[in-house]
């Protein structure tokens, strides 16, 4: 296993900040988690694990090693009548994994279409897009403890999945590195149609009966023209959680703002943040080369050559502006990484 020592992370956050990891190395293999891990207990340094470093803010210099997880491969561990159990490498792309499934015939991923990011951190915050969650599909996963080097095997229910969030943004946070993941995936499709433009998308394609592809295509269509592509403008996505609040609260926030739309949520209210924001007045604000974007104000923008702290600062107003119209406390979604900042 190769350690690169000033190694640069631009390439590999997609708010594109330029900071740099004092070494850098990537897992093929379990053994190579081992690995770096051993050199990280020898040489006492902190470990960073990225996959593709969608969903993260990098505040600074990374004072150890950052291991990304780039373990490849596929299998089918097992079949019956109606499911596969499909077992894939962490490292693996996404969406990638999405349209493999679709050319094979399994079904179950086909709203979570380019989603950025690996496998292996889909389960960390339990992906979720156009009403579908990875959990759905999620069957179990393996990961190296942190602790002892010990390979465990976490079911669903052990992951404690929930809205944008698991088990292992809490309890177990920095304890595992996940390094396969078993999803259970239909033969047969059962199409979810019913969120936001996706049946009006479908329409303007011209297909008259959708099928599992058509709604991954117009998932993805709808995507391509809402979101800004970290490619071209640096994001990481959502940058705040919606607030789930009780139906009390949200009658109180009603009186003064008859628009707000509320989605039941169990027996409480799921709220958008971005129509939040929206309302006071951040959508498409700019300072400098960090800014809001222009189409969806949940989505914080580096136009270039914003670092970390631009960012926080204008996500920090913000929460202050939602909370003084609102009295709402908003949730960052991406996990910040910096001195001080757990
Ligand atoms: P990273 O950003 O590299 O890591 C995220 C966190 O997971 C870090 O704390 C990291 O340490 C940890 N981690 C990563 N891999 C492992 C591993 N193998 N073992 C243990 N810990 C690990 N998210 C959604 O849920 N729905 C969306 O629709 C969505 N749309 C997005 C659109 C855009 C344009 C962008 C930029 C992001 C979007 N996201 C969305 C957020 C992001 O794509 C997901 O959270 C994705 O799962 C992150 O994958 P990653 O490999 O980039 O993780
Ligand atoms: P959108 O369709 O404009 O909807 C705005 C918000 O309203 C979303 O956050 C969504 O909550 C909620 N919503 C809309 N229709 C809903 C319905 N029928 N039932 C329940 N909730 C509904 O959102 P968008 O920004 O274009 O994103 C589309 C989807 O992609 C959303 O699911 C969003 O979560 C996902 N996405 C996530 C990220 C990320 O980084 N986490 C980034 C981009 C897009 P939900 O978010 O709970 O669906």
């Amino acid at each position: 296993m190769q350690f690169e020592t000033e190694y640069s992370l631009k390439p590999h956050n997609s708010f594109g900040f330029d900071v740099k990891a004092s070494f850098w190395a990537s897992a093929q293999s379990i053994d190579d988690i081992r690995d770096a891990q051993r050199f990280c207990q020898e040489n006492s340094l902190p470990l960073l694990v990225l996959g593709e470093g969608s969903n993260v803010v990098l505040v600074e210099n990374y004072p150890g090693l950052v291991l990304k997880i780039a373990i490849q491969g596929k299998a089918i561990i097992k079949a019956d009548e109606a499911k596969v159990w499909l077992k894939v490498g962490a490292g693996e792309h996404w969406h990638s994994l999405v349209q493999w499934t679709l050319d094979n015939d399994l079904y179950g991923l086909e709203n979570l279409a380019l989603i950025p990011g690996t496998v292996g951190a889909a389960p960390i915050q339990n992906i979720g897009a156009y009403g579908v969650e990875l959990q759905a599909s999620f069957y179990s996963l393996d990961a190296v403890c942190r602790e002892t080097g010990e390979l465990v095997r976490f079911n669903k229910d052990e992951c404690d999945f929930g809205y944008r969030d698991s088990v292992f943004k809490g309890a177990l946070r920095d304890r595992y590195i996940i390094s396969h993941v078993t999803l259970c995936l239909a033969k047969t499709p059962d199409l979810k149609t019913d969120y936001g433009d996706i049946k009006t998308e479908l329409v303007s394609m011209g297909v008259v009966v959708a099928d599992a592809k058509s709604v991954a295509e117009a998932v993805a269509r709808i995507r391509q023209r809402k979101l800004p592509d970290p490619e071209v403008i640096g994001n990481a996505g959502s940058f705040f959680k919606n607030p789930i609040i009780s139906h009390e609260k949200f009658a109180q926030i009603q009186v003064k703002y008859p628009n707000i739309i509320g989605y039941a949520e169990g027996d409480l209210v799921k709220i958008a943040a971005g129509w939040l924001i929206e309302q006071c007045g951040w959508k498409g604000y700019r300072s400098n080369d960090a800014g809001v974007h222009d189409q969806q104000s949940l989505v914080l923008v580096n136009y270039g050559n914003a670092d970390a702290r631009q960012i926080l600062d204008i996500a920090q107003k913000i929460c202050s502006s939602v909370r003084d119209s609102f009295d709402l406390e908003l949730e960052v979604e991406p996990r910040v990484y910096g001195v001080g900042v757990r």
